[in-house]
């Protein structure tokens, strides 16, 4: 096995956008990410539920708007 045919194999930090560092091994060296396990929807669950709440909250005013034209012409 040869040593210089090989990429130095090390450990290193990968920084996300979110702030969160985590320790891994790559032959890149400080590896930056916009999104990681931490901060990714679909792992926190948060901005879907966020999101959700939005939108029944969209769904309920154009209901209402639309029972007000309703009143609004007679029937
Ligand atoms: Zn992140």
């Amino acid at each position: 096995m040869k040593k210089d045919i090989h990429p130095e194999y090390a450990q290193t930090t990968v920084k996300c956008a979110c702030g969160n560092v985590m320790e891994t091994a790559s032959t890149k060296q400080d590896i930056s990410v916009e999104i990681c396990s931490q901060c990714h929807p679909f792992f926190t669950g948060k901005q879907k539920l966020v999101d959700t709440a939005g939108r029944i909250e969209r769904f309920r005013r154009k209901y209402e708007k639309f029972h007000q034209m309703q009143k609004a012409a007679g029937n």
